[in-house]
């Protein structure tokens, strides 16, 4: 096999070496250091928000998160029912109950008016997860949020950056969640990042993420902490990461402008959807494979990878794996993680490589 086209990429071609050979050389190489707190407040002004609080990937960035808004055992928070799984899990983490909501078919992200009908007396959140870089539609989430004293945590793991109307996700909701995870929009090798405008929120994260010790009195504790912290070595990259953040934006822009021209005469597919009010970043173009395709999404996979090009299937709707059964009915979840396909995306990737990938599903489709 000659070519090959990965997924998705880092690029780590700005400052990252130098910051972590100066993290090597002064010996600053764990929890504390000068790239820890620049990072988080470069991270913050990215953003437009107040606070952020780093910490060791984004599955713990959403625990934290929970976990400051006093969610636990017997709450309910509302997920959507096509995410990563982490979203949900981190709800299970604190005892409390992840209640499972389809996704609309012209956003791919959670349905507000689904949300309405599962709301219960023990619903305290909900976590709006903006799905491969396209922001969800949180005003009418906010509004729900609102009318029902409901906090709201955004899942901004896949869509570092991206803008709903005119503000970035995270900021919107009570805390936004980033993952930095290697195939994220901007990456630490592994690491997270809790944004808000709420300084005791802030606080809170902090005094968790730091085994819940007394920022007074060393070695006591009031409240049970965890080991959430992020190193040094890894905001340094992050650090190196944020200065090429815009750059990196308007590559995959580049890159999802370029798919949408090549495959527009593509017949029996679905482009990833968009709106007005939204300024995504396509952390991975995805597409749907109709019925009428030549062949169905899992045979495509196969087919893509023996020509080297490295493809994934959409997410498992969470209601049909046991940790998160749920036997009601979720017809688009069902239909997207049927028919959905993410294609290479990042920052190297070439036009002429996106070309083969493109011509491939278009020749595919004819026999
Ligand atoms: C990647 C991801 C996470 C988890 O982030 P990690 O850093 O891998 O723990 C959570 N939610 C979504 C939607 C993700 O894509």
């Amino acid at each position: 096999m000659e070519q090959f086209i990965p997924i998705a990429k880092p690029n780590l071609k700005g400052n990252e070496l130098k910051y972590l050979t100066e993290c090597i050389t002064s010996g600053w190489i764990s929890s504390s250091g000068k790239f820890i707190e620049l990072f988080e407040k470069k991270f913050a002004d990215f953003c437009g928000v107040k606070h952020s609080v780093s910490c060791s990937n984004g599955t713990v960035a959403l625990h934290l998160a929970l976990l400051a808004l006093g969610i636990g055992k017997g709450d309910e928070v509302i997920v959507p029912n096509l995410t990563f799984a982490a979203t949900a899990n981190v709800v299970i983490y604190t005892g409390a109950k992840p209640v499972l909501v389809d996704v609309q078919e012209d956003t791919w992200c959670i349905d507000s008016e689904e949300i309405k009908k599962k709301i219960t007396k023990r619903t305290k959140a909900i976590i709006p997860v903006h799905l491969y870089g396209m922001p969800c539609d949180m005003d009418s989430i906010m509004k729900i949020a609102k009318e029902n004293n409901l906090v709201v945590i955004e899942d901004c793991a896949e869509a570092h950056g991206a803008e709903y109307k005119g503000k970035k996700v995270g900021s919107i909701g009570d805390i936004g969640c980033f993952s930095f995870y290697g195939n994220k929009i901007i990456t630490t090798g592994e690491g997270g990042m809790c944004v808000t405008n709420d300084k005791q929120l802030a606080e809170k994260m902090r005094l968790l993420k730091d085994h819940g010790m007394s920022k007074e009195k060393r070695y006591w504790h009031d409240v049970i902490g965890y080991n959430y912290r992020m190193t040094n070595l890894q905001a340094a990259v992050g650090l190196a990461q944020l200065e090429r953040i815009n750059e990196f934006i308007e590559k995959r822009r580049a890159i999802a402008e370029t798919y949408n021209r090549l495959l527009k005469s593509v017949k029996d597919i679905t482009l990833p959807p968009n709106k007005p009010w939204a300024k995504k970043v396509d952390w991975l173009y995805s597409i749907l494979i109709n019925d009428k395709f030549s062949v169905n999404r899992d045979n495509l996979i196969d087919i893509l990878k023996e020509k080297g090009i490295d493809t994934r299937r959409f997410f498992y709707p969470l209601n049909e794996m046991s940790p998160y059964k749920d036997n009601s009915s979720f017809p688009i979840s069902k239909k997207l993680s049927e028919q959905g396909i993410n294609l290479p995306t990042y920052i190297e990737l070439k036009e002429k490589e996106i070309e083969i990938i493109t011509n491939c599903l278009s020749i595919i489709n004819v026999y």
